[in-house]
């Protein structure tokens, strides 16, 4: 029999929760036909306060050597983790993928299966503003050809996969330079996609629109600022924000994946941290879609439906209004997966 496949994994640990995610992480990985090798970085707030450089260095080192890597919850008190990640991976993109989950309540009859591509830098979101006497404030706004280009060549890579067109959208009316430079890159990029539907919306119709239809938005594709507020307005209409997980990416010259880093979108949940009463979906998500992107689709749809699936059927953690703790949730997980 040929050797079973080594998947290394930088592993960066955070607070609060993190310890019990990274758990149920490690019992869903068990189940798998591959060795998924984890390489832990403290990234803890104590250990970024005894040293925050040695931790980053650390975590940069991880990553650099495993290309990917799955990260929890940290806090946020001198600096932001997140921040600090997203300036020394130059991570330029961000995948935030929102799916209706059945057995979550909504207030949302629709259905919805987004993509949010985000240019994860720019936008409003570099520059704090300045103040010009008491009453005036002014701010910067970056629009960048290059992370603009990278977001739209992942949306169309992506958009290619599942068949389906992308959606760019932001307010080119108004902000006709800086939007426009965005639709321009978008266009162009498109030129290179010619079996994939390409349409621009305007931002606050599209929000509209998606609440009314969101089946006719698969891949949406869009500057910083607006990419944070849409995706918590479909978290939303799937009934949660903390379900979900993301990607973060960087890329070479030629616009190929560089490094990814994936995570859950919670925060450390302090008042239940070391309960063991928490619910690890989103970080059980995040690990499926690192499995998609090393290459093992058919693993990282089996994480993805067994997590779905145990929710769907009641088995889910009192958060969701069932009656497992992490444990029991995440064996009904790995019961899921095991069967196939
Ligand atoms: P942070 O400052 O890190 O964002 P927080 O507690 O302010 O932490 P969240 O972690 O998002 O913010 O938590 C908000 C609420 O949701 C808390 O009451 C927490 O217990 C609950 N919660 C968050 N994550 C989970 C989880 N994975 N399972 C169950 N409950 C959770």
């Amino acid at each position: 029999m040929p050797d079973r496949e080594t998947l290394h994994v930088a592993e960066f640990h955070g607070d609060g929760i993190s310890s019990e995610l990274s758990a149920a992480v490690h019992q869903v990985a068990r189940t798998l036909p591959l060795t998924v090798e984890f390489h832990a970085v403290d990234l803890s707030l104590e250990a970024r306060t005894a040293n925050a450089d040695a931790a980053y260095e650390a975590a940069m080192a991880a990553i650099h050597s495993h290309r990917i890597a799955i990260k929890y919850p940290t806090v946020t008190q001198a600096e932001s983790p997140n921040k600090v990640l997203r300036e020394r991976c130059a991570f330029s993109v961000i995948h935030r993928p929102v799916a209706s989950l059945a057995g979550v309540k909504t207030r949302h009859t629709g259905k919805v299966d987004m993509h949010i591509i985000r240019v994860a830098v720019g936008g409003t979101y570099e520059d704090a503003g300045r103040r010009i006497g008491d009453d005036v404030a002014v701010s910067i706004r970056v629009i960048e050809r290059r992370p603009s280009r990278e977001a739209a060549l992942f949306a169309f890579r992506l958009a290619r996969r599942l068949e389906c067109g992308v959606v760019s959208t932001s307010k080119y009316t108004i902000q006709r330079e800086t939007d426009g430079l965005f639709e321009e890159i978008v266009a162009e990029v498109a030129r290179d996609f010619p079996g994939v539907d390409h349409r621009s919306e305007l931002f606050d119709a599209l929000l509209y629109k998606a609440v009314l239809d969101p089946e006719n938005y698969r891949v949406v594709v869009t500057p910083n600022e607006y990419g944070d507020f849409l995706s918590d307005m479909a978290c939303g209409m799937v009934g949660s924000l903390g379900l979900g997980a993301s990607a973060s990416y960087s890329f070479d010259p030629k616009g190929e994946v560089e490094l990814a880093m994936f995570d859950p979108a919670g925060g450390t949940a302090p008042d239940i941290a070391g309960k063991g009463i928490c619910n690890p979906s989103a970080a059980l998500l995040a690990f499926a879609m690192l499995l998609a992107h090393t290459g093992h689709r058919g693993l990282g749809t089996m994480v993805d439906e067994a997590v779905r699936g145990a929710i769907a059927a009641g088995e889910s953690t009192r958060d969701l209004g069932g009656s497992l703790d992490t444990a029991g949730f995440t064996a009904a997980v790995c019961a899921r997966i095991r069967p196939r």
